[in-house]
């Protein structure tokens, strides 16, 4: 594993809304709630970075020069259809950050991402993509999904994931080394139907309640 390319936000916060959101008994209308929190305690540790500049302002004491997000520099990019979830706590911390989409299924049979849908905001060359699915599994949804994003050329990309696989971070790291990846946790092995383990399920079903 590339330790460095892997931060993992291991804030109790985070933490404790995790084992909320893996425990089998949470009902789609908390798991949804806890997701979107989650996602604001991810996203403000993606978005640390991210370029600053100055506007003047007045307070009712004095004039100064504050400083403000700088216009123009980033874009969500949800991996459908559980991305969704996260995007919802991203759009919560930036709600005029355009949003990309880039439709994947897993193929049950060979675990293989098969696109359906791509598109993303038409400036994306100018932009810092982020971008959000919760589960990094086997990872080659997440490598189709970047092999793809790679050829819109977007400034750079960050990953973030709420839970991971060890494997599922080798097979992105070989393939995709130059992104980072944050995450909540990296869970102890996949299984042999490439779901996590221990994990918390189906994402996107208990996300949507179509389990
Ligand atoms: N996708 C999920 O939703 N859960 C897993 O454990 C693996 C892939």
């Amino acid at each position: 594993m590339n330790h460095k390319q892997v931060h993992v936000i291991n804030h109790p916060m985070v933490q404790h809304k995790l084992t909320s959101m893996r425990e089998k008994g949470t009902k789609t209308g908390e798991f949804r709630s806890l997701l979107r929190e989650i996602s604001m305690f991810l996203g403000y540790e993606v978005l640390r970075d991210i370029p600053m500049t100055t506007r003047r302002i007045e307070t009712p004491m004095a004039e100064m020069d504050a400083p403000v997000m700088a216009g123009r520099n980033m874009a969500f990019i949800s991996i459908m259809r559980a991305g969704q979830g996260i995007l919802d706590g991203m759009l919560r911390l930036i709600p005029s950050a355009p949003v990309g989409h880039i439709g994947l299924y897993r193929d049950p049979r060979t675990l293989v991402a098969v696109e359906y849908y791509f598109k993303v905001p038409k400036d994306i060359q100018e932009r810092e993509a982020i971008v959000l699915d919760p589960m990094l599994a086997t990872g080659h949804s997440a490598v189709a999904a970047l092999d793809r994003l790679k050829e819109a050329k977007p400034k750079s990309i960050k990953f973030l994931s709420l839970l991971c696989s060890p494997e599922g971070i080798d097979y992105f790291h070989e393939y995709h080394p130059d992104v980072p990846i944050f995450t909540a946790a990296v869970d102890e092995k996949l299984n042999e139907k490439g779901y996590i383990v221990p994990g918390l399920g189906d994402a996107g079903d208990r996300l949507f309640g179509t389990a």
